[in-house]
């Protein structure tokens, strides 16, 4: 073989069916596949489980050279590694954890042309000493899994990420393959823009998770509430996700006691331990990993058949990811979460209070803002999370909570009619909190300074306080008819449909407030 390749170059649709015993390709995989093989630059948006991985795994068999896997997690690393090697692919990881003999070994099987697949992560890619090496070997393709972890938008920022749009300056002519399951329109310009990615072929699958069926209940009992919900999933695996490392013991500690076999996780526990807990849960059937948000990433086991939210995550984008780990094999799977006013408290202080400088504060309010408008929606959940990820969906899907079961709702055209005419007169130029003031006949020193207690619609909302309207304003946002501008300080607008509200051609229904009220961080100045 003059390539020096011990293999021969094969089709894709041989390797789909020879090296992973395949029949056919899933839809899109196919296309990115031969785009890929083909040379060609490409951004795939598939959501969890939909078979990201073929999608570079084939092309780098495929093409002349190795293929370079950047992957964030070790973990992920050695689990993608090891399903390659037992299906007979020539797959190696470069890592901080090799002897040096081993990564020699690796260095010249890549050299020598022996190597289909190399996975590194971003930090060590983008060492001078690794980018001399890649210079020096023939290079199939370059991936980059999880690519959203690009973006500060995303809810899995990595900084060594950010580094990685070297790739194409460096080598323009080696096809790069971004891969993600976060697919926000936000989070995807990040990508393209970060990535240089302005000419790649974007290959996007619906986001939809149709087995996946959501519910969001009011927080009562949250104990009883979990034990009723895990007593409709009697010896189903499924995960229970708690928000500190201390409710993950006490919950795993009290599901024991009532006979369920339950297993803490978190990022504080002994190593071995979690890794023993991890690996339960993963060749065990039927257990309940409690868990912070620490387990999950990478995780493939596809019957897990149930996600539980004792706490609210902090963004749509993590709801989703978190919940999208149930039903991975396409059977009925349950998303479950409890939610409440200590909930949006608690992640509000968490932000307040956090170290992250103000514009990315700005960015994850309106992020957990978004997930507690829908959680608070009285339409379909499954419209309100996919048009958030920028897709439309005709709703009542029958198969969350809001569809199945109605909830008490008032006619809110009036009130939606007021919210949408104060932020109107005030020239899409301010917040929610400034808005509702106007609304509210609050004489602030901002309302009074900008002349808006001259407006007609000063005053006009006396009917509900702060909590009222911002729920108000969340439905509607979760609605798609006012959109909130976060390089502008968080300045409402109008979107479509909004003006048909206005005009009364459009009726509104809202669910009864029980959102506690926003704390006052007015600000007088901007
Ligand atoms: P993702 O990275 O999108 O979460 P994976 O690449 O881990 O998804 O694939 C999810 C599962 O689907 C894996 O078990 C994989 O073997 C399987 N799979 C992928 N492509 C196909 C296909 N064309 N036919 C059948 N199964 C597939």
């Amino acid at each position: 073989d003059p390539s020096g390749t011990t293999t021969a170059r094969r089709s894709p649709k041989a390797v789909l069916k020879e090296v992973f015993g395949f029949d056919s390709f899933r839809p899109l995989q196919g296309e990115v596949v031969e785009h890929v093989a083909g040379g060609g630059n490409a951004l795939v948006l598939f959501p969890t489980g939909r078979g990201k991985s073929l999608c570079f795994q084939i092309p780098a068999i495929c093409r002349h050279g190795v293929g370079i896997v950047v992957s964030p997690l070790l973990a992920l690393i050695h689990d993608q590694v090891e399903a390659l090697r037992q299906a007979g692919v020539a797959a190696a990881a470069l890592h901080s954890g090799l002897g040096a003999d081993e990564a020699y070994a690796v260095r010249d099987a890549a050299r020598d042309g022996a190597l289909d697949l190399l996975y590194v992560t971003p930090e060590r890619l983008l060492t001078p000493a690794f980018l001399d090496f890649l210079a020096g070997i023939d290079i199939a393709l370059f991936a980059i899994d999880e690519a959203h972890c690009v973006s500060q938008w995303g809810h899995d920022f990595r900084p060594e990420y950010a580094g990685l749009g070297r790739l194409g300056e460096l080598f323009p002519d080696i096809p790069l393959i971004a891969l993600t399951a976060t697919a926000d329109p936000r989070t995807r310009e990040d990508i393209v823009r970060s990535l240089r990615l302005e000419d790649a072929r974007i290959f996007e699958s619906s986001f939809d998770r149709p087995n996946i069926s959501y519910t969001i209940t009011e927080r009562a009992e949250p104990r009883r509430q979990l034990i009723d919900f895990l007593a409709r999933h009697k010896g189903a695996s499924g995960i229970v996700y708690c928000l500190s490392r201390r409710s993950v013991e006490e919950t795993a500690e009290w599901l024991t006691t009532k006979g369920i076999r339950a297993l803490p996780y978190h990022a504080g526990l002994d190593g071995r331990i979690r890794a023993a807990n991890q690996n339960a849960f993963l060749r065990e059937d039927g257990l309940v990993l409690v868990a912070t948000v620490a387990f999950g990433m990478g995780i493939d086991k596809p019957d897990v058949r149930f996600v539980a939210h004792m706490d609210l995550p902090s963004s749509v984008e993590a709801y989703y990811q978190e919940t999208g780990r149930a039903g991975r094999d396409g059977l009925p799977a349950e998303a479950f979460m409890v939610f409440g006013t200590k909930d949006v408290l608690l992640r509000r202080r968490m932000i307040d209070e956090g170290s992250a400088p103000d514009t990315v504060k700005r960015v994850e309010r309106a992020k957990l803002e978004a997930l507690i408008g829908i959680c608070e929606t009285c339409d379909c959940r499954r419209q309100a999370i996919l048009r958030h990820f920028g897709e439309a969906h005709p709703g009542h899907c029958m198969n969350c909570d809001t569809c199945r079961e109605p909830v008490e709702r008032f006619d809110g055209t009036v009130a939606a009619q007021k919210l949408l005419s104060a932020i109107v007169r005030t020239g899409e130029r301010f917040g929610a909190g400034h808005v509702a003031d106007v609304l509210m006949g609050k004489p602030t020193e901002k309302v009074v300074r900008f002349g808006h207690d001259k407006l007609k619609t000063f005053g006009v909302g006396g009917e509900m306080d702060a909590k009222g309207w911002g729920s108000v304003l969340r439905q509607l946002v979760s609605l798609g008819v006012v959109g909130v501008d976060h390089e502008a300080f968080g300045a409402l607008r109008l979107e479509e449909g909004a003006r048909e509200i206005l005009k009364g051609e459009r009726p509104v229904m809202l669910r009864a407030a029980r959102a506690p009220a926003r704390r006052d961080r007015r600000r007088g100045g901007t």
